[in-house]
């Protein structure tokens, strides 16, 4: 893959024990494995970052609240994330820059397409925060929205579990995880690779999603560069029955 759309969660950033709040250790260990990607691969890579560790709109700490005022609170987290990640991103001597969907010129750009594309070919990791700039959507939504408009060859969502399984595997221990996924599946089984808008818009262009674990060392540089990691959800191919 010469350019990619990395999803990280919200709890992505977090330490899995504490729940919730931003672990610089973690943030850390991301940001080297972007590093050493871009050392030895010169991949192109766009971040989409969400904000669950701090603010869902959807969450009960929102009850009560006017769900669009809910969701711009759950915006600004993801800015937090974003510039976490700049940070550490920097500390291993790699450009970035951040964009937002909501206009915020006192730390980082505005979100304009052609100007992110010119960064990821000049090799600066442009980090895309405050989603899509709008209630009611999701930072997954948002991965599949940027990484058409980047043309990136895939989604890759770095998750806690290493790949989607037709089961919660930290409460059933028997259950199997999918090497490979049709959207439709995985849409109508509602397995949980990203919600329904974001596989739809991935299922309607012909965009891959290969959904990994995140934390395990090497694993970026292994999806990008072709490796069978996790799980690829894929349009079906047409010759099989
Ligand atoms: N959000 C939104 N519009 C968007 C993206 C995000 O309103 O385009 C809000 C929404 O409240 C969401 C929160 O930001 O709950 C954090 O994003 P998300 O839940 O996708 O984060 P993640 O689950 O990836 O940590």
């Amino acid at each position: 893959m010469k350019r990619v759309l990395l999803k990280l969660s919200g709890e992505a950033f977090s330490d899995p024990e504490v729940k919730g709040g931003i672990d610089p250790k973690i943030v850390a260990q991301v940001a080297r494995e972007i590093g050493e990607l871009k050392a030895a691969d010169g991949t192109e890579i766009g971040v989409v970052v969400g904000g669950g560790n701090i603010f869902r709109g959807n969450s009960p700490a929102a009850a009560g609240m006017d769900r669009s005022s809910a969701d711009h609170m759950g915006m600004l987290a993801t800015v937090m994330n974003a510039l976490a990640l700049q940070d550490a991103i920097e500390k291993v001597g790699v450009d970035t820059r951040v964009q937002t969907a909501v206009d915020m010129s006192a730390l980082a750009e505005p979100y304009i397409r052609r100007r992110a594309v010119r960064h990821l070919e000049k090799g600066r990791v442009v980090i895309f925060a405050a989603g899509l700039g709008a209630p009611y959507f999701t930072t997954d939504t948002t991965a599949a929205q940027r990484a058409l408009e980047i043309d990136a060859d895939a989604i890759l969502k770095g998750t806690q579990v290493d790949g989607v399984y037709d089961a919660d595997p930290r409460t059933h221990p028997d259950a199997t995880r999918y090497e490979e996924l049709d959207f439709l599946s995985a849409i109508n089984q509602r397995l949980g690779v990203m919600d329904a808008t974001a596989i739809s818009l991935c299922m309607d262009n012909d965009l891959p999603i290969v959904v990994f674990e995140l934390l395990r060392s090497g694993n970026i540089m292994r999806v990008v560069r072709g490796e069978a990691v996790g799980t690829l959800v894929h349009a079906p191919d047409p010759t099989d029955d």
